[in-house]
């Protein structure tokens, strides 16, 4: 067991409002935005409509200087009135890109609303140009349709895409640890830093930057999830062999120091070198944050249904910059990977999970918070009607792991309260 969830597993559960009804959030080709710049020899071919090239052209701010590492195969009218061969058409595509680009390594194709709807079989599709391309270019395919609850589910489908192609770990392997969700490689960085004074490894990370290096997995392997949204990547782990490490996620001095002493645990690491290990990084975070206390202390925050993150993030405010949590909603609420987070929210947290956006807009309107972490679609007529927001789609390309990051985290919700407070001077 955590340390977390030794905090206050007595108390009961909390109450949890279920809704239903409609949704305004992402697709999953969101994802695409910060997993290509992660796995630096992949290519992600969304196999879907001019909305979907829009939305992850809008989504990355569109790399004019640089190759980017996605593009859009576009399905047309044609093709959804069955006139053409689409499986010719991917493959004549697939081809030109890598004769165009040679550094590919590997490749996903990630089907969408359109391919879904025609149900173009991207699994065959991607087997039979994986024969064809391999061993110089692997083919994976995975789903980002708007189908799925939420868009960090996208991130989901295409870990749990490569975990089948991971290598077996040797016979009678030691212990080594995997850490599983896209972090920013500074954060990255970091925390294979402290796990190796901690004495805490071999460390190995997914999704690895390069495709080439995939780290090996089997019954030696122990994995800690960096990211809470990754229910099916952690049960294509465990079917290979690999169990889970409960903690709660690594956001603020202490999640960070849960999530790091999570992992000291189970290798049996003395409790004098973890602390010494971690005193630094905690009493730098600790002094950081201190500094925006008088901006957040006591300020209300009601969070939408986005990304996932809700639960760590409500749970990190609450406990260290003492915010008031008004809801937090989150999209789908994974019981067992938030067990521990659920343990350290204020036990009169009100909760909701699934997204009915009709009663959770009324709700929040009545409350009135100071703050509210919502999508994009809903935040500019929150705004106009007076209310503060953030984007929650922020916090998934902004580096807000670790401790380093604690302030630069809490910086995201001090500023649009800032930016309220110039305006209205
Ligand atoms: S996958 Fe679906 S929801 Fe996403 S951009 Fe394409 S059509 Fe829209």
């Amino acid at each position: 067991m955590s340390a977390a969830a030794a905090l206050d597993t007595a108390r009961p559960a909390l109450p949890v409002l279920q809704e239903k009804g409609q949704r305004e959030v992402f697709c999953g080709l969101t994802g695409i935005v910060w997993l290509h710049r992660k796995i630096q020899d992949s290519f992600f071919l969304v196999v879907g409509s001019r909305t979907c090239a829009h939305l992850i052209q809008s989504a990355a701010g569109v790399m004019i200087f640089a190759e980017p590492r996605f593009a859009t195969a576009i399905i047309d009218e044609r093709d959804l009135a069955g006139l053409a061969d689409m499986n010719d058409e991917l493959d004549q595509v697939v081809d030109r890109l890598i004769a165009r680009r040679p550094d590919i390594r590997l490749l996903f194709l990630v089907g969408s609303c359109p391919s879904e709807v025609i149900k173009l079989d991207l699994s065959r599709a991607a087997s039979r140009l994986s024969r064809r391309f391999s061993p110089a270019v692997r083919v994976l395919n995975y789903s980002g349709s708007g189908i799925e609850t939420t868009f960090t589910q996208g991130e989901d489908a295409c870990l749990a895409s490569l975990v089948p192609i991971l290598p077996a770990e040797a016979p009678n392997a030691a212990k080594s640890l995997l850490v599983v969700g896209a972090l920013a490689e500074v954060v990255e960085d970091q925390m294979a830093r402290m796990f190796e004074i901690m004495g805490v490894g071999p460390v190995r990370f997914l999704p690895p930057r390069r495709a080439t290096d995939l780290p090996a997995i089997g019954p030696g392997t122990r994995y800690l999830l960096a990211q809470p949204f990754l229910a099916d990547t952690a049960r294509a782990l465990e079917a290979r062999g690999a169990s889970r490490i409960a903690a709660p996620f690594p956001l603020g001095e202490e999640g960070t120091t849960l999530w790091l002493q999570a992992a000291a645990h189970a290798w049996g690491i003395d409790p004098d070198r973890f602390q010494a290990a971690t005193a630094i990084g905690r009493e730098r975070a600790r002094q950081a944050l201190a500094r925006y206390t008088g901006r957040l202390t006591g300020r209300r925050v009601f969070f939408f249904p986005d990304s996932q993150l809700e639960i760590p993030l409500a749970r990190f405010l609450a406990r260290e910059l003492s915010m008031e949590l008004v809801e937090v909603g989150t999209p789908y609420l994974h019981r067992q990977h938030l067990a521990d987070e659920l343990a350290m929210l204020p036990p009169d947290t009100r909760l909701s999970e699934g997204q009915h956006v009709d009663r959770q807009l009324d709700r929040c309107r009545a409350e009135k918070p100071d703050l509210v972490v919502c999508g994009l679609g809903l935040a500019n007529p929150l705004e106009a009607e007076g209310l503060t927001t953030k984007w929650s789609i922020e916090l998934l390309f902004t580096p807000i792991q670790g401790y380093e990051q604690a302030a630069d985290l809490a910086e995201l919700f001090a500023r649009p309260l800032v930016r309220r407070a110039r305006l209205e001077v």
